[in-house]
């Protein structure tokens, strides 16, 4: 009686497990796996853009971005074994390859021992393997899913392990070269061009062209919008109309490319990677117009999920949090209207004023005018008699001393430019508590075949492992 008492309580609760799992678990093999990493994206960044979006678009209510609609939502930690807040590389590697490393190091474990990563496990399972993103190809990100190194700025030697990899498609700003890292004798000192080249001779298609990476058969590409310089391509709000060389365009190139070559499947990683330099800038408006633009990708992949129902998966994360992004300081409230008037990125700002400097423009209503322009102060969002001296001491700060700047990691913002978007972030009561990363949690989305796996998802290494399982291998 009681065997049979405990039979019945097992087959209960193996049937609780598969209701628990639902459609889910039907089909566990994805054929399309998209997997997207808003790099510094954190739950204020999505929510500040849904925020921001409904007073822009005129709306009483907020309209979810795609992705924080999916009914499998979760949070993970992220911190790295150098310190609770990682950088890009080790979160990057933790992404990658399930294995948490130090800060810096890029697919190697902190004692510097080379890990295995998911585009080794997606190519032995049979998929073809993208990677994108709108910063260099072998800046953190990217990298972390061909390359090994204990130190993420030895850029020239990311390249070899690029073209050793099996990555059939890469797209990105540009080739990055040792111009971007520090100035050590250790560092091969290479040019972007000879990189290019380096790449070229290996047989992979290096194109400027986006039409042409997408059309190219049987061969590797690699798509990038510079190949002579290391430049990065322009934030989203700075565009001019006519850029094509976009995040969104590169991950169209890319769909496009591996539809078509990829006979059993493709793995595609997208990073929104400038979303992350918008944040150490501590630029709202710049960040959630990456944000938005990186919500537009996780569309495609909709589109591509909805002609491929039972065989998609998209998964939506970030590495870390950057900014230390709080919506709300001031007075109960957030005033996302004080933003709406803001046209261009601080750093765009930025290169106006210097353009002004070296004209040799000395009248501060000139400057007052670009600044009201191009971010809707005076015009639009009141300035106090305090705030508007402190951009004056500024302004005459300028022509006294020809900097320093404020170091925002990847770019510098003139101080007159960083106090005006300190004065907006006031206006809006958005306020950042760093210029770097923090150890804040980090968002997970999936959609699709297998999405119920990720709700066991505690740490951020556990998502490529939870990808791999579900490509038929192991990390
Ligand atoms: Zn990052």
């Amino acid at each position: 009686m009681k065997k049979s008492l405990n039979i019945l309580l097992l087959l209960a609760f193996a049937g609780m497990a598969l209701v628990a799992c639902g459609d889910c678990c039907k089909q566990s093999r994805p054929k399309y796996i998209f997997y997207f990493i808003g790099d510094g994206m954190s739950f204020n960044h999505v929510l500040g853009t849904e925020q921001y979006n409904a007073v822009k678009q005129g709306k009483s209510e907020i309209e979810r971005l795609n992705f924080s609609t999916f009914e499998t939502r979760n949070f993970v930690t992220n911190y790295s074994t150098s310190n609770p807040v990682t950088d890009s590389a080790a979160a990057g590697t933790a992404l990658a390859t399930g294995v948490k490393t130090a800060n810096s190091y890029i697919g190697v474990d902190d004692r510097g021992t080379e890990l295995r990563n998911l585009t080794d496990v997606a190519s032995e399972e049979g998929y073809m393997v993208g990677l994108v993103t709108n910063v260099g190809i072998n800046h953190a990100t990217p990298s972390c899913f061909y390359g090994h190194s204990s130190d993420r700025f030895g850029f020239p030697k990311l390249v070899d392990d690029y073209i050793e990899s099996p990555v059939a498609f890469i797209a990105g700003s540009t080739i990055m070269d040792m111009k971007s890292g520090p100035d050590d004798p250790r560092y091969e000192k290479v040019t972007t061009v000879q990189l290019a080249e380096r790449i070229r001779k290996a047989g992979i298609a290096l194109t400027l062209d986006v039409e042409e990476a997408a059309k190219t058969e049987g061969k590797r590409v690699a798509l990038v919008a510079n190949d002579k310089e290391n430049r990065h391509v322009p934030y989203v709000i700075d565009r001019k109309g006519k850029e094509v060389h976009t995040l969104l365009n590169h991950s169209k190139a890319a769909i496009e490319y591996l539809s078509r070559e990829a006979k059993d499947g493709f793995f595609l990683m997208i990073e929104g990677g400038k979303l992350d330099y918008a944040a150490h800038e501590q630029d709202a408006v710049t960040t959630f117009a990456e944000v938005n633009e990186f919500a537009q990708c996780v569309d495609l992949a909709l589109a591509f999920a909805a002609e491929h129902p039972d065989e998609t998966l998209i998964v939506v994360t970030a590495d870390h949090e950057t900014g230390g992004m709080s919506l709300g300081w001031d007075n109960y409230e957030i005033r996302m209207n004080a933003l709406i008037k803001q046209r261009a990125s601080a750093i765009e700002m930025t290169k106006i004023v210097q353009q002004m400097r070296s004209e040799g423009k000395r009248d501060w209503n000139d400057y007052k005018q670009a600044l009201s322009e191009g971010f809707g102060l005076w015009s639009h969002v009141p300035v106090r008699a305090e705030d508007e001296k402190l951009l004056k001491d500024d302004f005459y700060n300028i022509f006294l001393k020809y900097g320093p700047m404020v170091d925002g990691l990847y770019n510098k913002s003139e101080f007159m430019v960083y106090d005006a978007i300190r004065i907006l972030n006031k206006a809006a009561s958005i306020d950042w508590t760093s210029l770097y990363h923090t150890g804040m949690y980090t968002p997970l989305y999936a959609k699709g075949v297998g999405e119920c796996r990720f709700l066991e998802c505690r740490d951020q290494t556990e998502i490529p492992k939870t990808i791999a399982s579900l490509m038929g291998g192991e990390l």
